[in-house]
């Protein structure tokens, strides 16, 4: 039986585990969890409304977002791990009425979409009670995913799947044929190894004599445990600005997320990054003390980018026998899950046809 090493268990790593045939197959996961993006995420499911103009990468997210029913059905996924509650746009209503054309536009080849509405002041407070009075756009097909539940729920599903499940740091090194992993308290040999490893890639890519074009950019959000308890049901807000607002059920709201390019690695807390985001969200608030008054936790994550912000992922075009996904950047949590579920195919069936949701790989990676 063929061996399978996945260095990173975040949405990409959890989901190849579970997709790959373990009948074919050893597969063993091994993650060190630190600077895990997944595990700080937002969770906002909502690619449709992007204005990024990279096709490649809008045609990767929309696909993403459609690929969701297959894998709540495949990972029995409960409504605490994921919603679709629908997202709310706030912007000013000139900026709405483009903005729900595009929709329109895109719905004809994404009926994931659904419903499309522009909302009144009115019908957005109603919509969502924390809010004052502002116009918006609303889309019923939008989702949040919890990205910890997430990886819980797939870690799991894995190991009854037959996946090994190492919880250690590993190190990659050639030994003839194979790959040998080493970690602090065991080595493995193995035929095949995927580096999901989120930026972590180049540090384990580079003394294999690879260039990979990755940075790393440090993501703070806040996690609020407020008395709203009927939060459950209502919808992801992304706000005009950087912050966006996510409820969860009983009465967990997420503020977020900072984009510190010159954070890098850094995993600590900013006085500086609950200004940002509770300032930022005061002004779209019935109280616009509500989030001040209440104390956080604070998720902290590392985002990949590459230099052009899409993300890449497949074989190397030199050695097929290792395969890298990388640069997801802040929309990882929409395309990650069909990402891991491509790469799965891959293993399982040797074809590998991905160009046209991104360029060739060896433009990021290379010797
Ligand atoms: C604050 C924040 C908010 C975000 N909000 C959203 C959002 O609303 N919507 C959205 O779509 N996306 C969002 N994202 C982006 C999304 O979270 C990421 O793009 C996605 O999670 C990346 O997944 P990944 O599997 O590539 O990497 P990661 O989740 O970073 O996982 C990589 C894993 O590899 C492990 N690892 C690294 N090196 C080693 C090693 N040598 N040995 C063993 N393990 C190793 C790490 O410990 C880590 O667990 C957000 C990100 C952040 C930081």
């Amino acid at each position: 039986m063929k061996k399978i090493a996945i260095i990173g268990g975040g949405i990409i790593g959890a989901t190849l585990a579970n997709y790959l045939n373990t009948e074919k197959f050893e597969v063993t996961l091994f993650d060190e969890g630190i600077g895990q993006a997944t595990g700080a995420s937002a969770g906002i499911i909502s690619p449709w409304l992007s204005k990024r103009r990279n096709k490649k990468w809008y045609q990767l997210a929309k696909d993403g977002a459609a690929f969701f029913p297959q894998l709540i059905q495949d990972l029995a996924l409960d409504s605490s791990i994921y919603s679709a509650c629908g997202t709310l746009l706030l912007r000013e209503e000139s900026s709405l009425l483009s903005l729900a054309e595009l929709a329109e536009e895109r719905k004809l080849d994404a009926p994931e979409i659904g419903e499309i509405r522009l909302l009144s002041p009115e019908e957005t407070a109603e919509r969502l009670p924390l809010l004052r009075e502002h116009t918006s756009l609303y889309v019923s097909g939008g989702g949040r995913l919890n990205g910890r539940s997430y990886l819980k729920k797939a870690y799991q599903q894995a190991q009854q799947h037959g996946v090994t499940v190492v919880k250690e740091k590993a190190v990659v090194t050639r030994q003839a044929e194979q790959w040998q992993i080493q970690t602090q308290n065991q080595t493995f040999l193995v035929d095949q190894v995927a580096f999901t490893s989120g930026p972590f890639v180049k540090p384990l890519l580079e003394p294999l004599g690879y260039i990979v074009d990755i940075r790393p950019q440090k993501g703070q959000l806040l996690s609020f445990e407020t008395p709203l308890k009927n939060s459950g049901d209502w919808p992801v807000v992304m706000l005009d600005g950087e912050a966006d607002l996510i409820p969860f059920q009983g009465g967990k709201m997420l503020l977020g997320a900072t984009h510190e390019n010159e954070g890098m690695w850094d995993l600590r807390p900013t006085e500086e990054a609950f200004h940002q985001l509770v300032d930022g969200t005061r002004h779209f608030l019935k109280d616009p003390t509500f989030f001040q008054q209440l104390s956080p936790e604070y998720l902290i994550g590392t985002r990949a980018y590459t230099s052009d912000f899409a993300p890449f992922f497949g074989p190397l075009e030199d050695d097929p026998s290792l395969v890298v996904a990388s640069g997801l950047g802040s929309s990882g949590l929409t395309t990650g899950p069909y990402i891991g579920y491509l790469l799965a195919q891959y293993f399982n069936t040797q074809n590998w046809e991905t160009t046209h949701y991104q360029k060739p790989i060896d433009l990021y990676v290379h010797k």
